[in-house]
């Protein structure tokens, strides 16, 4: 095994599982889906571009993907749950069954966000399928389809990041506190 990057504590989740993962989530989707013609994945940016790919790429439902850029305001624990919209989807979703495709679910306040954003545009249905969930107190948003549960430390790997660094780890894994805090 190759030595670990240094800013890195431990492995969480291993490729070979989030592989799996993906596709038993895909599965699911193509059985909820299959009567249902078009369907649009909403990929967030950045973290879940990966999960984005991945996902698609192992879907058997006839879909197209599009994406959606989100950021919190500012870095302090005060400010988070101020969400902004960055980047826009290319096409409107009126009447599309749509799945939001996101990396990590921590306090809920993005997805909330996410969640009265694209309803206040009818699509035909809104479900949200997230690869990673943290928090068992989030807000009260509806999770469709879930990876995992993980516990409540700074996680990079599969698309995220530690200031745009370790994106590209093909693993989840916990990174040292004291490089974040
Ligand atoms: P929430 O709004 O649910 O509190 O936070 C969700 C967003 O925070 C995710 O989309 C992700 O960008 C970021 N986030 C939360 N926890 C982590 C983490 O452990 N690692 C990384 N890289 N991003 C996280």
């Amino acid at each position: 095994m190759t030595d670990l990057h240094p800013d890195i504590e431990r492995i969480l989740i291993s490729e070979d599982d989030i592989q799996r993962r993906v596709a038993e989530i895909a599965a699911e989707i193509d059985r909820d889906y299959k009567d249902a013609g078009q369907v649009v994945l909403v990929g967030i940016l950045k973290g879940a571009f990966i999960f984005t790919a991945d996902l698609s790429r192992k879907l058997s439902v006839p879909h197209s993907v599009d994406f959606m850029s989100i950021s919190s305001y500012g870095d302090t624990a005060e400010s988070a749950g101020a969400v902004r919209l960055i980047l826009d989807l290319r096409k409107p979703i009126t009447d599309r069954h749509v799945i939001v495709v996101e990396d990590i679910v921590d306090t809920g306040h993005t997805m909330n966000y996410l969640h009265q954003t694209l309803m206040g545009r009818n699509p035909a249905s809104l479900k949200i399928c997230s690869l990673f969930k943290k928090n068992r107190d989030s807000l009260d948003v509806p999770l469709d389809y879930v990876g995992f549960d993980l516990p409540d430390v700074w996680v990079v790997g599969y698309g995220l990041d530690y200031a745009d660094t370790h994106r590209t780890l093909p693993y989840i894994a916990e990174l040292k506190k004291e490089v974040y805090s």
